[in-house]
């Protein structure tokens, strides 16, 4: 039997809000709709990133819990080649800063990231919170994103990184286009929902990094949660375009 594909969770001590560990048990589900096996394991704040992961998945969190993560991933002196190396990263809202270069932590201070992404992340005015669309950005096959978003911090992407996506609805990274950081193997974005619930393909195409291509396979369940989202969200379905739609 092949070895099982090792998901490593990144300190769910610390790192999780709005049920992102959801994303850890979508990758499993959507590998196991292909017969594909996975482990799940979980790697706690005092313990060392184990280099043996098939992807890694790091969730959001609040700002204190969020610098106590910084401070045990800038401990571990493998994390940088771990999480900059071929194994895919998905990393959720302080994932996302934690792996930036610098980002403005409890209190405003500003702290240190990993530097993996070319991105710094300052402050919004006000928290951001709320629904959030964008269209995928250079994600073939991936449909509209929808999530949810809770958060003070942006994200000014550089020129060796691209956004996840061009925003359709809600803030994102705060400069009014873009939502999340793409760069190397690491994708990075603020939107919770758990983000790869609402949006299935885009947990395959993670796992797609990893096995090559799977299996197409039939739309589930989490496909009405995504029209009901979408409908509640984005702008391009509101009613004058769904009346529009209809009629014809
Ligand atoms: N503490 C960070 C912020 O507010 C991240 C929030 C989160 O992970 N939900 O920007």
């Amino acid at each position: 039997m092949a070895d099982p594909l090792v998901i490593v969770h990144v300190y769910p001590d610390l790192l999780g809000t709005y049920g992102d560990r959801g994303n850890v048990l979508a990758l499993a589900y959507r590998a196991g709709l292909r017969g594909v096996a996975t482990e799940i394991v979980d790697v706690m704040a005092d313990q060392p990133l184990p280099a043996s992961g098939d992807l890694f998945v790091i969730g959001g969190g609040e700002d204190a819990t969020q610098l106590l993560a910084a401070r045990a991933m800038l401990a571990d002196d493998r994390a940088a080649s771990i999480f900059g190396g071929s194994a895919p990263v998905f990393a959720v809202c302080a994932g996302l800063q934690l792996l930036s270069r610098t980002f403005l932590g409890f209190e405003g201070r500003p702290e240190t990231g990993l530097g993996l992404l070319d991105a710094t992340c300052d402050r919004l005015a006000e928290r951001a919170v709320g629904e959030i669309v964008l269209e995928p950005v250079e994600l073939p096959g991936v449909p509209t994103l929808t999530g949810f978003e809770n958060h003070r911090g942006t994200a000014e992407v550089g020129p060796s990184a691209r956004p996840l996506g061009t925003l359709v609805a809600g803030v994102g990274n705060g400069d009014g286009r873009t939502e999340g950081v793409q760069q190397d193997n690491i994708v990075a974005t603020y939107l919770h929902g758990p983000v790869l619930v609402r949006n299935p393909v885009l947990a395959d195409t993670l796992l797609e990094r990893v096995t090559g291509p799977l299996a197409v396979v039939p739309r589930d369940v989490t496909e009405q949660l995504r029209e009901e989202r979408l409908d509640a969200a984005d702008p391009r379905r509101r009613p004058e375009g769904r009346r529009s739609r209809l009629r014809r």
